[in-house]
């Protein structure tokens, strides 16, 4: 698996090819504003290596992975998710075609507002 695909709309994005409302950038990940939100807030979190799906997930990926996870609540809260103890946030990752996965680089869907599961349910 490369690092960038070619066809790949993330890659393309974290190459700064096409636009995106950028939350949060280092290294190894990116977060912006999905494009049709299916909540009041809805981010994506990329891995800058293109890998697939949560099923091709290699052992030298489980740390970008956990910093995906352990970044969210953080990226959720800057950008208006109501505050806990009251609020909070919804992750979700889909994997694959029945899991309803679209876009074919891994990412975490963070949505957080009125009713955050419209169209996760
Ligand atoms: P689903 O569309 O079923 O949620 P995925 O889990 O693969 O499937 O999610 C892909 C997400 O990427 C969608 O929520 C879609 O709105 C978003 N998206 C697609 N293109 C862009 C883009 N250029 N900028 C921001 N978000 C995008």
């Amino acid at each position: 698996m490369s690092e960038h695909s070619e066809n790949c709309i993330f890659c393309k994005i974290i190459a700064g090819q096409i636009p995106a409302k950028k939350v949060h950038e280092d290294d190894e990940i990116i977060a912006f504003h999905d494009i049709n939100p299916a909540a009041p807030l809805h981010l994506l979190i990329v891995p800058k290596t293109h890998i697939e799906t949560l099923a091709d997930v290699r052992p030298a990926d489980e740390a970008v992975l956990g910093k995906m996870m352990a970044i969210a609540p953080r990226l959720a809260f800057e950008n208006g998710a109501p505050p806990m103890p009251e609020g909070g946030l919804r992750v979700i990752m889909n994997v694959g075609p029945s899991g309803g996965q679209e876009v074919y680089h891994i990412h975490l869907h963070v949505l957080a507002g009125d009713k955050p599961w419209r169209g996760f349910a």
